[in-house]
């Protein structure tokens, strides 16, 4: 299953305010997407990515997102709904 990437769009690059030159994006690496297995959901956490960046004051800090432990995607939730209705009741 492949998810469009969020930081670049799907583009697999960006261009940043004022720069003439196209960068890669460090998300996906210019993959455009990320490639999630069958049966899994792209994590809420990291979007995908597998890490998340912070800002230290100035400094921006990669770190492995916590939630996914850097896969970027994370188990389905499996909800089961209840059917019964009231009408099979006596
Ligand atoms: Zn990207
Ligand atoms: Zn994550």
């Amino acid at each position: 299953m492949k998810v469009k990437c969020f930081e670049c769009k799907g583009v697999g690059y960006y261009q940043p305010k004022g720069w003439p030159v196209n960068v890669t994006c460090c998300m996906c690496g210019g993959k455009k997407y990320f490639d999630i297995p069958e049966g899994m959901s792209v994590c809420e956490t990291c979007r995908g990515a597998g890490k998340l960046v912070v800002d230290c004051g100035g400094f921006e800090m990669e770190c492995t997102c916590e939630d996914c432990m850097g896969k970027g995607y994370v188990k389905k939730e499996t909800k089961i709904e209840s059917t019964m209705s009231d009408e099979d009741i006596p």
